[in-house]
């Protein structure tokens, strides 16, 4: 079902969520649209297997712990100007931690990928709607969590993951996003089989804002179902 909600601002924000595609599309919000992004400089090195000594590890002989590898690439524009950096992308695994900790689920940064798109026949801004699928395909892995940070979007969307069932998966987030917890938290949320909720407060509201951290116990229930059914490889354990 397609939907146009109108935001107050009277900014108008496209919500679409597909039960067929299973491709969750989650919209821009006037709050979140304030951030701007800080631009790093061109990466020395294009991609970081991150050795086990950097880890900031989420394993834990708890039982009840679920730890999730993840895989974060970042796109560089054509002057090779990377939207992340590997401090900022751990930094923002720092803050989904902070968010997913009410259910006991925490995610580990493994590799770090800055790389220019054309190197793969990728566009910079890929189309969300036609090219996030190729997007995925080009860097997911069996084991890991993928959240790709690609260039700007001009339509309403701001991130799109999709939905446990059929691959390939992955988060695409725009770059004014690709720093932002709540955010990417949210497309985390889908990866683990949440759907959206209309309450302002929830952490899977469609319209994320400052106060949009909260988890019920119900959907970490579900998000820990989701990962013990679909994303048994995703666990590290110690
Ligand atoms: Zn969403």
């Amino acid at each position: 079902m397609n939907r146009f909600l109108q935001f107050k601002k009277t900014k108008k924000i496209l919500i679409i969520f597909s039960l067929f595609t299973f491709l969750n599309a989650c919209g821009r919000n006037a709050q979140n649209s304030s951030i701007n992004p800080i631009l790093s400089p061109p990466p020395n090195n294009t991609s970081i297997l991150l050795p086990p000594s950097t880890l900031e590890s989420c394993v834990s002989n708890d039982p009840n712990h679920q730890c999730i590898g993840l895989k974060i690439v970042s796109f560089q524009d054509s002057s090779r100007v990377s939207i992340l950096q590997k401090a900022d992308a751990q930094e923002l695994v720092r803050g989904m931690n902070a968010i997913w900790k009410t259910c006991d689920v925490a995610f580990q940064l493994e590799s770090f990928l800055s790389i220019d798109p054309t190197e793969k026949n990728l566009n910079y801004s890929p189309n969300w709607k036609t090219e996030s699928g190729q997007v995925r395909a080009a860097f997911e892995e069996k084991d890991t969590f993928l959240i790709v940070s690609v260039g700007p979007w001009t339509n309403s969307t701001i991130a799109v993951t999709q939905m446990p069932g059929n691959g390939p998966h992955g988060v695409l987030v725009e770059k004014d996003y690709a720093r932002n917890p709540l955010t990417v938290g949210h497309e985390l949320g889908h990866y683990q089989g949440l759907l959206h909720l209309r309450d302002n407060t929830n952490l899977m509201s469609p319209y994320i804002g400052p106060n949009t951290a909260h988890l019920s116990q119900a959907q970490c229930s579900l998000a820990r179902s989701t990962n013990f059914s679909n994303w048994p490889q995703m666990l590290r354990h110690p």
